[in-house]
């Protein structure tokens, strides 16, 4: 059940999305956060002190990129000391990107930054959004039995579910449980109550400062395999200029083509400097490269496993990797451990 103290303090920060949108001759685009609020007068009845901002221009999350990420980390880090939490309001199509992203560049974050959106716009007749926004605020302002905050980490509240931000997808465009924790237990359900699964929520043993990161580095490209690819169509894109890393969707449990075409042209990108990451076609489960030999000889030309990553994890976790300067050696060494509990590491 949600206990809070007197009077939390939360920070909306509004980027966009269906959750704001308004129906215009060109089909639903973002609004501005005055009109979402004048939707949704039933959050003043929480008794919370909310403060919010909002993108200068709210953004359909299609357009979603990393100097945006950079824009709702800058807010939170800026006003960090404030607040007791921060609800980022997100369009839901590349919401696990960003809750991935956010998990990476919020360093040492010890506060809840509770990101939701919604399938229907605020205001229409029939809508999920009125009830995604005040989920979401009480779970930013929820506190634990020692009075510290119940989540201290980055995760998406939506729907009937609070998931690791790290750890979520997007799995259908149509249902209103829009987001799904597949290789991580959720970390809470929101019915009558909200309850909160504790043995799997985030802990932390030392009280660091926050450390923003902003430095993301996007030159990496991924590439899906699929029963037929082209030799021409793997090398080009393995020639791709100016790509440090690929995120390579296997089969399976991690497997490939053992053609030797194949197993030369990812010999070659690595051997050129290039960084491999295995990340499974499969949403549940994930890499064991060694289980199978098709596997085993992605492990032998240089591949690394990303065990049961998300892409969007994936592809964030390389974005930030890439971002910090670190040697490749140190970035692969990294690929295989868990940073922020987006990964499980046998
Ligand atoms: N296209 C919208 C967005 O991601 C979809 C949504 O919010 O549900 O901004």
């Amino acid at each position: 059940m949600t206990t809070t103290t007197n009077k939390p303090k939360i920070l909306i920060i509004y980027t966009g999305g269906t959750i704001g949108m308004v129906e215009t001759p060109d089909g639903l685009q973002p609004f501005d956060f005055s009109h979402l609020m004048d939707n949704v007068p039933k959050v003043g009845q929480l008794g919370y002190e909310i403060d919010s901002v909002q993108f200068k221009q709210p953004i359909d999350s299609s357009n979603m990129n990393p100097q945006y990420w950079g824009m709702i980390v800058k807010d939170i880090a800026d006003r960090y000391d404030q607040y007791d939490g921060f609800v980022v309001l997100h369009g839901t199509d590349t919401m696990a990107y960003t809750a991935s992203a956010l998990a990476f560049m919020l360093r040492n974050l010890r506060k809840p930054v509770v990101i939701t959106g919604s399938q229907l716009p605020i205001g229409d007749t029939r809508e999920d959004g009125t009830e995604n926004l005040i989920s979401a605020l009480q779970v930013a302002a929820a506190k634990d039995e020692n009075g510290d905050p119940m989540i201290q980490e980055v995760v998406i509240s939506f729907q009937d579910y609070i998931v690791r931000g790290c750890r979520s997808t997007k799995f259908t465009s149509t249902g209103f449980h829009a987001f799904k924790s597949f290789n991580y237990p959720n970390l809470g359900t929101i019915d009558l109550h909200i309850d909160y699964a504790k043995p799997y929520l985030m802990r932390h043993n030392t009280a660091l400062p926050l450390e923003p990161f902003y430095a993301m580095d996007s030159n990496l490209l991924v590439l899906w395999l699929y029963p037929g690819i082209t030799e021409d169509v793997v090398k080009a894109q393995l020639a791709t200029p100016g790509i440090k890393a690929v995120v390579l969707r296997t089969f399976g449990a991690g497997n490939a083509p053992t053609e030797q075409w194949f197993l030369d042209a990812l010999t070659d990108a690595v051997n050129r400097g290039l960084i491999i990451y295995n990340v499974t076609q499969c949403q549940n489960g994930g890499d064991e490269q060694k289980r199978y030999y098709t596997g085993d000889m992605l492990a032998k030309a240089g591949v690394i496993s990303g065990f049961d990553i998300t892409v969007e994890a994936a592809v964030t976790k390389l974005m930030y990797l890439l971002g910090s300067g670190l040697s490749t050696a140190d970035i692969k060494t990294y690929l295989t451990t868990s940073i922020v509990g987006e990964m499980t590491v046998e």
